[in-house]
């Protein structure tokens, strides 16, 4: 008669062999990370946590005219308060495009599915930029969607006219100064130098985003920038760990369970 054990290693066996035949399908109606941000109260409680806490830390960063939240920052007693976000699931919640399309996403998918369809806010940002511009701190939004030709649009760079209609769409006015976008200018996918650019002229109290590329270089396999080695699952956590002091004081990061550049690194 056959053992308890070896019973379960008889079905396990099954199990295994009838999931490599039948894979289970990846679709947006089974993807756990789509599910949570679409329907979990705990996403929009985390986001509102974050920009209350940062909207708090305003008063503090603004007085201390020596503060700035760029690593290496020098000179800045002189200089305007600046914040800089991200876009997309920092300032404009993509949830729905992501449920709509298949992998891989892409420009022209985007453009479509804004042409019919309104932006949505993250919870807690529209509140946090009115309490920054209340206080005369300027907002700049940098993203790497990238300028892309979109057919049947004769501007060459129909997502930055589009980033700037969402936001507006949203209660959010900016303008084309403070949208930054990839390939603009030969911007490359790494934010630091239009985070660097805008530290010429702004003391940057605060960053904003989902993903770490927001905050420091070098969170990719592929090179940009500064970065001469491909980053790794270990150097990405160390980035994390040498910035410990910054993260909820100055770095302020919303969770982005669906995409971003951890995605490489599984
Ligand atoms: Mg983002």
């Amino acid at each position: 008669m056959m053992s308890i054990r070896s019973l379960l290693v008889v079905v396990s066996m099954l199990a295994c062999a009838s999931c490599t035949k039948t894979p289970v399908a990846h679709s947006p109606e089974n993807d756990l990370a789509l599910l949570w941000v679409k329907h979990a109260a705990e996403y929009e409680a985390i986001s509102i946590q974050v920009y209350q806490a940062a909207e708090r830390d305003l008063p503090e960063f603004i007085n201390d005219t020596s503060w700035s939240a760029m690593p290496g920052q020098q000179h800045v007693e002189s200089l305007p308060p600046a914040v800089i976000l991200d876009v997309d699931d920092t300032t404009v919640a993509n949830i729905d495009f992501q449920l709509t399309y298949e992998r891989p996403f892409s420009s022209q998918k985007m453009y479509d599915f804004y042409q019919t369809n309104e932006a949505v806010l993250v919870p807690g940002v529209i509140e946090f930029v009115a309490a920054a511009r209340n206080a005369d701190v300027a907002v700049f939004f940098v993203t790497n969607r990238p300028c892309e030709i979109i057919e049947a649009d004769a501007d060459p760079c129909p997502q930055k006219r589009a980033v700037i209609k969402e936001l507006l769409d949203t209660g959010i006015e900016t303008d084309d100064t403070h949208v930054m976008l990839a390939g603009e200018q030969g911007w490359d996918r790494a934010k630091i130098a239009r985070r660097e650019i805008i530290a010429e002229t702004h003391r940057v109290i605060m960053l904003f985003g989902d993903d770490l590329g927001d905050f420091v270089p070098c969170v990719r396999k592929t090179l940009y920038g500064p970065c001469t080695q491909p980053a790794t699952a270990a150097s990405r956590r160390r980035l994390v760990e040498a910035h410990r002091s910054y993260w909820g004081h100055g770095w302020y990061i919303l969770p982005g369970p669906t995409h971003g550049s951890w995605t490489s690194f599984r």
